[in-house]
């Protein structure tokens, strides 16, 4: 496999040149005394040092051996208590936490790219300290002063991880059925017994406390998601003067066998009559556990990327390298590469589409990352109508996020098999690696089916598609200001087509729905990628507008990077987007085609 390299000059390109996050950082008091772009810039070059020299060494070995199982103990691959114990002892482990309780209160534009390098490097190790930052972010939101100053800190030292246990047996998507009990105890706490399942980093050897965001049932809770409550239940109970205390009944039954992320300890946990503490209000848990849920909603996309930026690395590595066939035009233009007994594939027209597909699909889904995590600092650190359009936008956009750069990334891994031909099917090259790993991606933390029904349905049909409008009036105010700016017209004019062809699709999926409400759940996969390629779009056009400013400023030719950057915004203009006409058909097509054959007849 090729050797990692982060790609840090699209990352500053994405946070100085186009978002101009270090002056969004000035513009927010708290955020100003935490960073500036000095301070980002040194995090991101360390963070690459780690995800290149730390982290993407182990992730072969940890595919190969896997997590192992023995009597209720479960031990990581070689390599990954180690890697783990520098990652911790660096800081990162603190790295978006509160900073009241040890955090360093990092903005999510750069925990976010934190992420990616992560989960390039390897996504099975990027899970441990990922959900530990999602657990940490809910207890800091809604915990108790004593629960927050208890485990907070001991999170964010790297001493102590978390896990998510939702998933029961029974109950996957519709969390309304859980059968977990909570048992009020005298001293303000809960008895909790129970099962559940996949759980991820639910028991390990990395740390030496794992602490656990248990959601269960009060007996006399009302049925469905209105009577879930959320606990936190450590492995071990902690000690008034801080040490670790008993074992707390909280056990692994086994973990699963899987089609990748091997070294990630997926685990069957039993709860028998564990201590838990109640976080949050009774019966309000879904609520509470849903700040994690939508942390790692976002950090679930970005594994896609991040597994699809090293397929494009490798793949076009490869590219280079490989020596097959002659280009189709040597009898016209001449042999290529004539010293040797065949070119490059790179001359091939399909090789070049699948690279840059790969490429295009990427820097886009970056560049959307990067623009949603924008949204998420604005709601948390902006104040007045930009918190609230903050606010908004993150909501909209996190299914967006997670469905549309997994199934993009998932896409690529296979794209990047592909360039390598045999040699990608193969173990060797380690792309096969990545396509098992990427592929959970588009299952857990909510199925990208579930996504496509909390974007159309939840957001987008309840507010009577006024969550829309916050978005498309942003992307028309862009427009207008730049329809009469000559050399952004090959971006503009598609873009607005697409802007209408979104709005027009909403209204028709919103008036059909009137009369028959199925139509949303048969649209919605669709309605969501025609989402993403329309917010791509705006992002590609910015991107390249910035580029055109920089190739002016540059000379003629423009710099390198510049003149790739426009390059590979007018392949997705004219490539990628027209995706969306076969998707807007499909969703306008209707229901009855889908409910109108019984079930006996599949
Ligand atoms: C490796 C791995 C790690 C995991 N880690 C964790 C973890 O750390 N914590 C945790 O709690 N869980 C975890 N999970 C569980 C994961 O989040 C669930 O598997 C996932 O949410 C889907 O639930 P399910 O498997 O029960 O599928 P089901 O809910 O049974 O869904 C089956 C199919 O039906 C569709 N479907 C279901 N309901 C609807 C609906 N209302 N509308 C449209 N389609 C619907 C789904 O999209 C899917 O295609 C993990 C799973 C795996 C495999």
């Amino acid at each position: 496999m090729a050797e990692y390299k982060v790609p840090l000059k699209d990352m500053s390109f994405l946070l100085y040149e186009v978002f101009k996050a270090d002056q969004m950082w000035q513009k927010l008091p708290k955020l100003a005394e935490q960073v500036d772009k000095d301070t980002a810039q040194a995090i991101l070059q360390e963070c690459a040092k780690i995800a290149e020299q730390e982290l993407a060494p182990i992730s072969r070995q940890g595919d190969e051996v896997g997590v192992t199982f023995n009597e209720g103990v479960v031990t990581t691959a070689p390599g990954y208590k180690e890697a783990f114990n520098t990652y911790a002892e660096g800081g990162w482990t603190a790295l978006g936490g509160d900073v009241n309780y040890g955090g360093m209160g990092m903005p999510k534009m750069l925990t976010a790219m934190h992420e990616e390098m992560l989960c390039s490097a390897d996504i099975s190790f990027a899970l441990y300290p990922v959900l530990t930052a999602g657990a940490a972010l809910s207890l800091a939101k809604h915990g108790s002063e004593a629960l927050k100053e208890r485990y907070l800190t001991r999170m964010y030292a790297g001493e102590w991880s978390a896990s998510m246990c939702l998933t029961e047996s029974h109950s996957g998507s519709d969390l309304g059925i859980i059968r977990t009990k909570a048992i009020p105890q005298e001293d303000g706490s809960y008895n909790i017994t129970g099962n559940k399942i996949f759980i991820t980093g639910g028991e390990h050897d990395l740390t030496e406390n794992i602490v656990h965001l248990v959601l269960a049932k009060l007996p006399d809770a009302p049925a469905g998601p209105r009577g879930i409550s959320l606990f936190l239940v450590p492995k071990f109970h902690v000690n008034d003067d801080e040490t670790l205390g008993a074992h707390n009944n909280v056990s692994c039954g086994s973990i699963e066998h899987k089609m990748g992320i091997n070294a990630s300890a997926t685990c069957v946990m039993n709860f028998d009559d564990s201590k838990g503490y109640l976080i949050g209000d009774l019966n309000k848990g879904l609520a509470c556990m849903f700040t994690m849920m939508n942390f790692e909603r976002i950090g679930v996309g970005i594994q896609g990327l991040g597994a699809a930026v090293r397929s494009y690395q490798n793949a076009l590595e490869y590219a280079k390298d490989r020596l097959q066939g002659r280009a189709l035009d040597s009898k016209v233009n001449g042999v290529k590469n004539p010293d040797q007994e065949a070119d490059s594939i790179m001359v091939h027209g399909d090789v070049r589409r699948m690279l840059l597909n790969m490429k295009a699909l990427n820097e886009g889904s970056r560049a959307l990352s990067s623009y949603i995590s924008m949204q998420l600092d604005y709601a948390t650190y902006g104040k007045g109508e930009e918190q609230i359009k903050g606010e908004a936008l993150a909501a909209l956009m996190t299914p967006v996020a997670k469905a549309f750069f997994t199934d993009l990334g998932f896409e690529n891994t296979v794209t990047g098999q592909q360039v390598f031909g045999g040699h990608g099917f193969i173990r060797e090259w380690g792309q096969e690696q990545l396509v098992r790993d990427a592929r959970i991606t588009q299952i857990y933390e909510g199925t990208n089916g579930i996504q496509a029904m909390d974007l159309l349905v939840r957001k987008i049909a309840s507010s009577k598609g006024a969550m829309l409008k916050v978005f498309t009036d942003e992307v028309n105010t862009y427009i207008q200001a730049n329809k009469n700016n000559a050399a952004m017209t090959e971006f503009i004019v598609p873009l607005g087509e697409t802007v209408n062809d979104l709005t027009e699709l909403t209204a028709d999926l919103l008036a059909k729905s009137q009369d028959n409400i199925n139509e949303l759940g048969a649209s919605a996969n669709d309605y969501l990628h025609v989402f993403g390629y329309t917010a791509m779009a705006y992002i590609w056009a910015r991107m390249a507008q910035v580029s055109l400013d920089q190739k002016d400023n540059n000379g003629d030719s423009g710099n390198d990077f510049y003149q790739s950057k426009l390059h590979t915004a007018r392949y997705y203009f004219t490539r990628l987007l027209p995706r969306r006409i076969s998707l807007i058909a499909s969703a306008k097509s209707g229901c009855d085609c889908m409910f109108d054959i019984n079930d006996e007849l599949f």
